[in-house]
């Protein structure tokens, strides 16, 4: 007999079906046994009877713990007193494998295990649907973005990940043991998206994972994320990849309130309001607004997680959007392979974008005139002859072009309300985590 899948039972109403999956709950009275199935698209109550259920099958219920992997033949009935408005008659049932006891961590909704616990043993927790629903999510925003690069002309590329080129700072390099040598964990693929801008293809993108050995201790922040990057060729300035995220986030958050409406309200998720475009300041204006709410910067100063916080509020008043983008950071902030602005060569055309107070995406117009490229890579104290493989790019036509990157596991935590990033990566990494 074919497996019928819980969310299809409806269809099945007083014909016998086969139901496989894993025991969510287990209620044992003398003459009635109550059992919650679960399988991935669902729970659903099953119930045995001393008078119509097979003898074995029944008395075997009483040895069986939670969390079994169970198959059950049965008929799913109309109960409109239970919270599924059916159930499924248990005619027989057979214990596929049996799970020890007691369990490790409490996966039920009710669980108060903290998150350190539940990842120890993440493919119990994830057993709970609505930790589930985050992943399914998950799996959608990517897909979503997937689909939106490709109907834009992007070829998705997949680079090293070993290497011996980094360009965002030393410090944050893992360094490995390659026979002898020293190599690094990528910690983005600036330089290979950029290599095949100039390779031809324009367009391209890569969602793939990245290290940074940094010591956070933040619930933002982990050592290996899955960063999405992409970078496109023959622009103007830093406003068209700005166009392109704003199209691609609106295309995002409209998709998935589609595509994901179930796992959505399973968790609750408060739907996000989109404006018909998402607003630009300046880093002078943002800072002139905080300044205003007692907060003051520096002209050639970044902001601090507080500031962004604030200005998203203030932007949220002002604007009734809760994305914001910040645009022309101070060069001294940034790396020297972005393009500096040409009416203000203290900033460069750059722009972060945040929702809700975090930033989740980061990017600019690149430089890609050689010898301005060579002369700010010696203002920021680094050798362009050291960097042979990156310069060679500038040297055989490379166009204008500009791109930028954002954390898979940041942009679900944060379009999720979830406090911790933890909650939106199956295994994360930090530094105090190389397990499981
Ligand atoms: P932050 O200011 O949050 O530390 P960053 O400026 O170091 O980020 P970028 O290098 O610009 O970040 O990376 C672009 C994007 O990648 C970020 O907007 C974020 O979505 C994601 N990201 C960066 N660092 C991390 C990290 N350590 N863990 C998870 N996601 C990250």
């Amino acid at each position: 007999m074919k497996r019928t899948l819980i969310k299809d039972l409806k269809e099945h109403l007083n014909k016998e079906v086969l139901l496989q999956g894993w025991i969510e709950e287990l209620r044992n009275l003398s003459k009635i046994k109550f059992l919650i199935l679960r399988d991935r698209t669902g729970n659903m109550q099953t119930i045995a009877l001393k008078a119509e259920t097979d003898a074995d099958s029944f008395s075997l219920i009483d040895s069986l713990t939670k969390e079994s992997v169970v198959e059950i033949m049965g008929t799913p009935k109309e109960n409109k007193t239970s919270h599924w408005g059916i159930e499924v008659l248990i005619k027989k049932l057979v214990v596929i494998s049996k799970s020890a006891t007691p369990l490790p961590v409490d996966n039920t909704d009710k669980s108060q295990t903290h998150i350190e616990k539940r990842i120890d043993h993440r493919f119990l927790d994830t057993r709970n649907l609505k930790v589930q629903a985050i992943f399914k999510i998950r799996s959608k925003i990517a897909r979503i973005i997937t689909c939106f690069f490709d109907e834009n002309g992007f070829t998705n590329i997949n680079t090293p990940k070993l290497t011996t080129i980094g360009v965002e700072s030393g410090a944050e390099l893992f360094i490995v043991d390659y026979f002898g040598k020293p190599a690094y964990l990528a910690q983005s693929p600036q330089i290979y998206k950029q290599m095949f801008v100039a390779g031809g293809f324009e367009r391209v993108y890569e969602i793939a994972p990245v290290f940074r050995a940094e010591k956070s201790h933040t619930v933002r922040h982990l050592t290996e994320f899955t960063g999405v990057d992409f970078e496109m060729g023959f622009i103007n300035d830093h406003h068209e990849v700005m166009d392109l995220i704003e199209s691609m986030f609106f295309d995002l958050v409209r998709n998935l309130e589609k595509e994901a409406a179930v796992e959505l309200e399973l968790l609750g998720v408060v739907k996000h309001t989109l404006p018909s475009k998402i607003p630009r300041l300046t880093m002078e204006e943002a800072k002139k607004l905080l300044l205003a709410k007692g907060k003051k910067y520096a002209a050639d100063e970044d902001l601090d997680p507080e500031g962004e916080k604030l200005i998203s509020e203030i932007v949220k008043e002002r604007y009734k959007s809760e994305f914001v983008f910040i645009t022309l950071f101070p060069w001294a902030v940034k790396p020297f392979y972005q393009m500096k602005d040409e009416k203000n060569k203290k900033v460069t055309k750059s722009f972060d974008l945040l929702l809700n107070g975090v930033e989740i995406c980061s990017g600019s117009q690149r430089e890609h005139r050689l010898e301005v490229w060579r002369q700010q890579a010696k203002e920021k104290s680094l050798d362009p002859e050291a960097m042979k493989e990156y310069m060679e790019l500038f040297q055989y036509g490379m166009p204008p072009h500009g791109g930028a990157g954002f954390g898979l596991d940041r942009i679900t935590q944060r379009l999720l309300g979830l406090d911790n990033i933890r909650e939106a990566v199956l295994l994360p990494r930090d530094p105090e985590r190389l397990r499981p």
